[in-house]
């Protein structure tokens, strides 16, 4: 059983107190961790991560629950001696943040009580936001905000919080929000007139000091709706983040802040219009091409055309475009390649009266660029990530051709 007094438990306003150094032991990671008679660090556990602060001038980097020997404060720097006596300094900032947070968390489960009969299963406090995971069936927007809305009302009531220690049978005779496993006495958390929970944490003196409760999102996890939610200052740090997101976009277009999403969707619908446009006109410009490409191609014995060609940064579709304008004239092969900054690809395609097995040649060209490819003998495609080796591969197959 734990040994140590816990001073947070009858007062989580608490930020400086004296204690006797009970025990130093070094821990695996080489750091030294101290004991002591009466702390009011709060250790990680329930989802919360644990207080920091200051022994004497010493840095308490985190504190950590044990069955045996009770609290552990990890210290980075000087150690401390058996039976001295120091006086300790919690990092308030970070302890009202947690606080926040933890009482926030309350507060936001029993409103998905009492609104949707809906319990919390599982909480984790994180660096910027926290997770509920919420026993609620077909989430909605709707449903999470009349949560929310409740959640400030109680906040902004400013009820009393108490703690209260009842003994295992008292508290049967209760309606508390969850069970404890633990045995023999059991704290309790009374938000007044709302909510009756045991908890171990540190929790706000009242319902004001959460301040106010945001939920950013949610989603369905392992059959329960997640929830990540910020509160007090967190809430406003939030908020910041979300305005300057949210006018940095807007300044962009230079409209008023909740006109970006307008702004936006707009400029999507030009863009997918734009991109229709160029494919067309990518087919225009492909027949031009093509005339250009078979003025200039080598002809076979048998009076087939053979255009061979490397392009820059051409994608697929282009490319596929340019080899169906070529092939579209009697008696051609086009052999074309693109080039990218860290891919090659390939397009083989003959005309039907031409000849040559287009899957064949493709699929050996495409070994040579460390890649593969496939298709039909009339045509196929592929790539490969050795693009110094495309124009050797075009030449190689151009060969088989000129050869046979
Ligand atoms: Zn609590």
């Amino acid at each position: 059983m734990s040994t140590t007094e816990r001073l947070y438990y009858s007062d989580s306003h608490l930020t400086e107190f004296e204690a006797r150094v009970t025990g130093v032991t070094e821990r695996v990671s080489g750091w030294v961790a101290v004991t002591l008679d009466r702390t009011a660090f709060y250790p990680t556990g329930g989802g919360q991560p644990s207080d920091t602060g200051m022994l004497d001038d010493t840095r308490v980097i985190e504190c950590i629950e044990t069955e045996d020997e009770g609290v552990l404060h990890v210290l980075q720097g000087r150690s401390l001696e058996v039976g001295a006596q120091v006086v300790g300094q919690i990092d308030w900032p970070r302890r009202l943040d947690h606080l926040q947070q933890h009482t926030g968390q309350h507060i936001l489960s029993q409103a998905f009580i009492n609104l949707f009969d809906a319990e919390t299963r599982g909480f984790r406090m994180l660096d910027q936001y926290s997770e509920i995971d919420v026993a609620l069936d077909a989430p909605t927007e709707e449903k999470i905000e009349k949560a929310v809305e409740l959640a400030n009302r109680v906040i902004w009531e400013d009820r009393a919080i108490h703690v209260r220690q009842v003994t295992k049978e008292e508290a049967a005779q209760l309606p508390l929000r969850k069970d404890s496993a633990r045995e023999g006495e059991l704290r309790l958390i009374e938000i007044e007139g709302f909510d009756l929970s045991p908890c171990g944490g540190t929790h706000a003196a009242r319902t004001g000091e959460v301040g106010m409760i945001a939920v950013r999102s949610f989603e369905r996890a392992k059959g329960l709706t997640r929830i990540d939610f910020v509160a007090g200052n967190r809430a406003l740090a939030d908020y910041r983040r979300a305005n300057h997101t949210a006018r940095s976009c807007s300044a962009m277009f230079s409209v008023g802040r909740d006109e970006a999403p307008a702004s936006v969707a707009r400029l999507l619908e030009e863009n997918k219009q734009f991109s229709r446009r160029i494919r067309s006109l990518e087919e225009v410009t492909a027949r031009v091409e093509a005339e250009e490409l078979l003025s200039e191609a080598q002809m076979l014995s048998d009076e087939t055309k053979l255009c061979a060609r490397v392009f820059e940064n051409r994608d697929a579709e282009s490319l596929k475009k340019l080899s169906q304008a070529l092939i579209a004239h009697p008696k051609t092969i086009a052999l074309l390649g693109s080039r990218e900054r860290d891919a090659a690809r390939l397009i083989f395609a003959r005309s039907p009266e031409a000849h040559g097995d287009m899957n064949a040649l493709l699929r050996e060209a495409c070994q040579m660029l460390d890649g593969r490819g496939g298709g039909r003998p009339d045509m196929a495609q592929g790539g490969g990530s050795n693009i110094d080796k495309l124009n050797e591969a075009i030449e190689m197959a151009s060969r088989h051709l000129t050869d046979s």
